[in-house]
């Protein structure tokens, strides 16, 4: 069984350009290595946006080093970016984007969401990528619901929807570059144990509900339960009905060195991205 470790979450938040009110739940400056291969996760929302004809959201950026994953619970979201890629993704799917040797590209709420207004709801994740893979050829995938296998966990204790990695015989359609899970977890009220792999760092983000670990502490909405990478197996108590993302993986025992959008092992390779960024070798966003 793994330890818990900690409990953490963020009641301050801050806006992702003018479409993302995003609380940062953890951020690889003080968790990275608690927290490998996983480097950061904004929660956003939820939030009622009203109906507008304006463009919400972020614009032309530069990313360099990891992935970004964006999972959408409520709302849609459009993707935009410089390998040519893109697409909208609504509720259950999910973008898993490889930034790779460097990538541009913008978010945005989708047209008809912006339209119609309604609740946004959704995360996003940033994974590492080791060091000889920091410089892959960027890519792109659309991992659509319909694709995503979901199961019934065991003893009734409610559902596991595999996004990434191998889960109870199940595999996940993401590609990933490091073996690691990510499951997006309906729990029902009652105590479970959810399998994670011997030497693999785990934490359960609690979006909605309530669920305790350890001696009494007790995650809400928001907050996320840390465990140690020792230990075979978590054991929660999950006190209501809840939403929780269980985040698995193989830790990369490297040097984080992050600015802004790039993250790599050393100042050097920061300094190169912003060079790179700025002379424009990261292509362009066809429109
Ligand atoms: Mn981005």
């Amino acid at each position: 069984m793994k330890k818990l470790i900690g409990l953490q979450g963020n009641d301050r938040g801050h806006w992702v350009g003018d479409g993302f009110p995003v609380r940062t739940l953890f951020f690889y400056q003080d968790m990275g290595k608690q927290m490998s291969p996983f480097l950061m996760l904004d929660y956003a929302g939820p939030a009622e946006f009203p109906p507008t004809t304006e463009r919400k959201g972020v614009g032309s950026h530069p990313h360099r080093g990891f992935e970004t994953v964006t999972i959408v619970y409520e709302g849609e979201v459009a993707h935009k970016d410089s390998t040519g890629q893109g697409g909208v993704i609504g509720p259950g799917d999910v973008q898993w984007m490889t930034a790779g040797s460097g990538i541009l590209h913008e978010e945005f709420h989708s047209e008809g969401f912006a339209k119609n207004g309604g609740t946004l709801d959704m995360v996003q994740l940033w994974v590492n990528l080791s060091a000889k893979l920091k410089m892959t050829k960027p890519a792109y995938q659309a991992v659509l619901d319909k694709q995503i296998p979901a199961i019934e966990l065991k003893n009734d204790a409610g559902q596991a929807r595999i996004i990434a990695g191998e889960f109870d015989g199940h595999t996940g359609p993401a590609n990933t570059f490091t073996p690691l899970n990510v499951i997006d977890l309906k729990l029902k009220k009652g105590s479970t144990s959810i399998p994670v792999s011997e030497g693999w760092n785990a934490s359960l983000v609690v979006l909605k509900g309530a669920v305790e670990a350890g001696e009494g502490v007790v995650a809400k909405d928001a907050q996320m339960l840390i465990f140690s990478n020792q230990g075979q197996d978590i054991q929660v108590n999950v006190l209501e009905d809840s939403i929780a993302l269980l985040l698995g993986g193989e830790p990369i025992n490297e040097p984080i060195v992050g600015y802004g959008p790039f993250v790599m092992n050393t100042k050097e390779e920061i300094a190169q991205a912003m060079q790179d960024f700025s002379s424009g070798s990261f292509g362009k966003i066809a429109h």
